[in-house]
Parts: structure tokens; sequence; C-alpha cells
């Protein structure tokens, strides 16, 4: 079930799996009303829905353990608090050492849960078979018992905390891609990756923009490593080609110049504006279709808290000409 996309919120999650239902569940159980969640596609479709959903109790530190202690015995209540099954079973754990070497870490993993108060049982081949009678026990050396442990349903287990935070007013917006914060990173990845260090001294490791026929050169592969989608890549190649054609806009008149930027498939208005604007000095470029502009400018305008795009030009219509200043006011 999804909602619609709040305008603003105190608290913003991105991503609806596991640790982000987890966070959404335990914000709201902390008392926080304004949260909402963000996930590209459905609740749990990313690495969630792959998870074999073993909840193991004994980790390499303290705080860790008692993390997994915690998850343990709150998927054994989640189903009566939300009503949603979560699959948990504290099944215990069995891990089997085939070698001595393999014993003796096994050993310490034990003294580990006894220093962190985990019970954990050390066994003989004859006592790891009374636990699992299918066990070949000529081929193993030994064993250990941690009856705390579990396996869950990471699907259902995900489902449920989702449910426990939207009962306490948590807000799950479904296939809603957050890509403000990505093409940030994008950004800085392919200047690292494919631009030159700059010259000279540098206070922090910086680089050069590339040149566009290095960007047009760049696979499909790298692109998506650095999180950029097919169709917005096809549109930065297609543009790098004519790169040369693009540089001429600054000699040409605003309307042309527009008109050029324009004709490149996959270029909009958005961008045609912010570029007329910082690139060529285009005081009356109006960026439509921004995520935060027609908001503020209607807000700084009416006090209204629910502008559009509509509602700012016809704010911005009395200052043609400068509109592009106004609107970055
Ligand atoms: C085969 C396998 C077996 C595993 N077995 C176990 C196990 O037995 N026990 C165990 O504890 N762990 C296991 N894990 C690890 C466990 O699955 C992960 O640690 C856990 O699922 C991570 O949860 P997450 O919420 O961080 O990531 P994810 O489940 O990947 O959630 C991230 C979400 O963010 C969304 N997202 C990403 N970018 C954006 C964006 N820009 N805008 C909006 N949404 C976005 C994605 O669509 C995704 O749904 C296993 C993992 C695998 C692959």
């Amino acid at each position: 079930m999804s909602a619609e996309i709040p305008s603003q919120a105190e608290i913003v999650i991105v991503g609806g799996g596991a640790i982000g239902c987890s966070i959404a569940y335990h914000l709201t159980k902390l008392g926080h009303k304004d949260v909402v969640l963000l996930e590209r596609g459905t609740l749990t479709c990313g690495t969630s829905w792959h998870a074999a959903g073993l909840v193991m109790q004994l980790r390499a530190t303290h705080t860790m353990t008692e993390l997994c202690r915690y998850s343990a015995d709150l998927y054994e209540k989640l189903e009566a608090e939300t009503g949603q099954a979560t699959g948990f079973r504290r099944s215990g754990s069995l891990p089997v050492a085939r070698t001595e070497a393999r014993f003796t870490e096994i050993k310490r993993l034990a003294s580990l849960g006894r220093y962190f108060d985990v019970p954990v049982d050390i066994l003989s081949p004859s006592q790891v078979a009374e636990h699992y009678p299918l066990m070949d026990t000529k081929r193993i050396v030994g064993g250990l018992f941690i009856p705390g442990d579990g396996q869950t349903n990471p699907i259902d287990t995900t489902m449920a905390l989702a449910k426990g935070a939207r009962m306490r007013g948590a807000r799950i917006v479904e296939r809603c891609k957050v890509t403000g914060l990505e093409a940030r990173r994008s950004w800085a990845a392919l200047l690292r990756d494919v631009g030159t260090p700059a010259p000279g001294p540098t206070p922090r490791p910086m680089h050069v923009f590339p040149e566009p026929e290095a960007i047009a050169r760049v696979p499909s592969w790298q692109w998506h490593r650095w999180g950029v989608q097919p169709a917005q890549s096809a549109t930065i190649i297609r543009a790098m080609r004519v790169a040369g054609r693009l540089e001429q806009c600054a000699e040409l008149a605003i309307p042309d110049a527009r008109r050029r930027l324009g004709a490149v498939d996959g270029v909009g208005p958005w961008t045609v504006a912010e570029v007329s604007s910082r690139a060529l000095g285009d005081a009356d470029a109006v960026s439509v279709g921004d995520y935060h502009l027609a908001g503020h400018v209607v807000f700084a305008f009416t006090g209204s808290r629910d502008g559009d795009d509509q509602q700012m030009e016809e704010l911005l219509e009395p200052f043609a000409g400068h509109r592009h200043r106004v609107q970055h006011r």
C-alpha cells in the first residue's frame, strides 16, 4: 500500500528493506510521529528478499551480540503486536566441525558466547546426532548448539516492522525513487573515475571535468555502478557526442541556445533552464519540474505549502525578463 508523497516530513528514510523498515518501526516507537519511508520499488524488493533469515546471536562484539539478541526477542513478539506473522522460530543453530582446526574455532565462539551471556553447548559427534539424527558422526569432530538462535521469514518480518511503523503513524511510499542524493554521488564518482587529478597542491583530492569524448566512451556497466539509469546515461552520451555544437550555444541568442539545448533527445525544460541560466546568463529561464522550487516560490509569495509549477509560473509572470533571478531569490 502506498501513500501520496508528502511535501515535507521531519524524518525521511530512504529504502524499504529490513533496515529501513526497522528504523521506521523504532523511531515511531520512540514517539516520532512525522516519519516518511520512501522505497523505489516495493517493500523488501532489495537484498532483504534474498536473505535466508538466519537470526544468529553470536557476533564479534558485545554490542552486535546484544542487537542480535534483541532482534530475536523482537521477532518473537511482533506478530502479537502487529497481527502480521514473521515466521520466526527459535529452532537453535548447530555449527559443526569436520577438522580439529574448525573445532578450535567453534570452541572460541563458545567462549565468546559465555562471555556475552549467550547460552551455548559444546557437543561431541554423538551429541550432535541427538540434535540432527541424519548427521554422519564419523565425518565430524564436534559441534556447538546455540539454543537461542532461530530463523525468520525475512519478507514477513520486514512487512511486520513496516506495519508496526504504519500503526504508529509512519507513511510509507512505494515506487518512489530518491534521486537528489544519488545524482550528487554519481557526479562525484564520474569525476573521480574518469576525470584527471587537478594540477598543483590541493587540500584534498580534486578532479578536473573529463573531456566529452571520455564521457561518451564510458561503458554501460560503469554507469550502472555509479547508479545512473540507462535513460539518463543515454542522454548524457547523446549530449557528449554533440558537445561541440552545444558549446556554440554561448555565441547564440538565448532563445536559439535554448532551442538547441532542448533538441538533444532526453534533455527537458528543467535542464534547459538550469544550463541556460548558469552557463549562458539567461536571467529569464524558469526551472519547471524541479523537486523544490515551485514549493519554495509559491510559499514565499502566498504562504501556501502546496505550490505547483503552474502556480509558480503565474506568480512569476509579472517579472518576465528576470524570472530566473526572482525564482532563485
Ligand atoms: C543470499 C543472501 C542471504 C542472506 N542471508 C542472511 C541471513 O540468513 N541472516 C541475516 O541476518 N542476513 C542475511 N543476509 C543479509 C541481509 O539480507 C541484509 O543484511 C539485509 O537484507 C539488508 O537490508 P537493507 O534494508 O539494508 O537492504 P535492502 O533490503 O537491499 O533494502 C534497501 C532498499 O532500498 C531501496 N533503495 C535503494 N536506493 C533507493 C533510492 N534511491 N530511493 C528509494 N529506495 C531506494 C531498494 O529498492 C531496497 O528495497 C543475506 C543476504 C543475501 C544476499
